[in-house]
């Protein structure tokens, strides 16, 4: 018996266009970059009033810091009315995604312990997602500074990811995190973590942030998530680490492979559909297996060129060529192909009876 399926086509959501793509501009002078910055923040949504000029960088909604100095996606094209969560605002490489390099000063040492346990709690939630020490002050991705935070709640500052790389750098304020119960100490320190691989605060509505989305794996308020303002976070003392809904949202937008395969069983042809990131990717590999003359065979892997679908859900269509002889049971799994050639680990197998 022998099936050979041929690949139709490949039915693409796309999100946002991506016809224009981002493109890092050259480095300007640092005066003539913190107009560029200050007018990316004003892209997204930040008006002046809002946007808190502190010397070497801006601040907006408290604790999410801009440097004057970093490079910022071109605002003249895919950005227009895109909200932070877009794949411009997510880690994308599967070496970075799984090995996020972490320098902290040495004045951060009195909480050092508690920034660990906070790296630990996001490394833990089931997602792609490992926070690491860097090996040295040169091979770093996220530099962690002690700095003097203003304001009674405000104990800390950190980035969103840009262009696909980690936010950039966390501030903490060491002097008054250091006096705070531990369960709190290593919640906000991993509250801004949770800003550096892309999340915006999950009470967005209450305060009137501008450009956030929802993730929809994780609906309603959630009153237990560490992603919640600051002052909320600070002030609940029975937090001691990641909500369900926060490890279901890292899940979400990080899965460690495609998952919730599905045939739907009505579709002619056969319509396979599944989970997965949110970020940009290089595409799908996929790899069927059929029984031939009793025996399961594996034909060979074959990649779909495609990286959008719509809150990563995906979908990919089949169909029986014309030597299909009979029936079979066919097996299927699938798994990500990140930019950087990375490549995930498979799925779970989903089969499907053909007629
Ligand atoms: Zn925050």
């Amino acid at each position: 018996m022998r099936i050979i399926l041929g690949f139709v086509w490949l039915l693409v959501v796309l999100v946002f266009s991506y016809a224009c793509q981002v493109q890092e501009l050259p480095l300007p002078t640092s005066a003539d970059n913190a107009a560029a910055v200050r007018a990316y923040l004003n892209k997204l949504g930040y008006a002046d009033s809002l946007i808190v000029d502190a010397g070497e960088y801006f601040v907006v909604e408290g604790d999410m810091r801009f440097p004057k100095d970093r490079k910022v996606p071109n605002l003249t094209g895919a950005l227009e009315e895109q909200a932070w969560e877009d794949r411009d605002a997510l880690i994308e490489r599967y070496n970075r995604i799984r090995n996020i390099r972490v320098w902290a000063q040495p004045e951060i040492a009195p909480i050092a312990g508690h920034v660990m346990q906070a790296m630990q709690m996001w490394n833990n939630a089931g997602s792609s997602i490992r926070f690491v020490n860097a090996p040295n002050r040169f091979d770093r991705d996220i530099t962690i500074y002690n700095g003097t935070i203003d304001g009674p709640d405000a104990v800390g500052e950190s980035n969103l990811p840009l262009l696909g790389k980690p936010g950039r750098d966390i501030v903490l304020d060491v002097a008054k995190i250091r006096v705070m119960p531990d369960n709190i100490k290593k919640v906000l320190i991993a509250h801004e973590f949770g800003h550096t691989i892309g999340f915006r605060h999950t009470d967005w509505r209450r305060f009137g942030e501008p450009n956030s989305v929802d993730i929809p794996a994780v609906p309603g308020a959630d009153a237990a998530s560490i992603m919640n303002a600051v002052y909320i976070v600070s002030s609940n003392s029975n937090l001691t680490g990641l909500s369900a809904k926060d490890k279901l949202a890292v899940k979400a937008l990080y899965p460690s492979a495609p998952y919730s395969l599905y045939f739907d069983p009505t579709s002619i042809p056969v319509i396979l559909r599944w989970k997965g990131p949110y970020h940009r990717i290089a595409g799908f590999q996929i790899v069927h297996s059929t029984i031939q003359r009793g025996i399961e065979v594996d034909n060979p892997v074959f990649t779909i060129q495609t990286s959008d679908g719509r809150a990563g859900s995906y979908t990919f269509r089949y169909r029986r060529c014309a030597c299909t002889t009979g029936g079979g049971l066919l097996n299927v799994k699938v798994r990500i192909l990140y930019t950087d050639n990375g490549v995930s680990p498979w799925s779970a197998m989903a089969s499907v009876r053909i007629q």
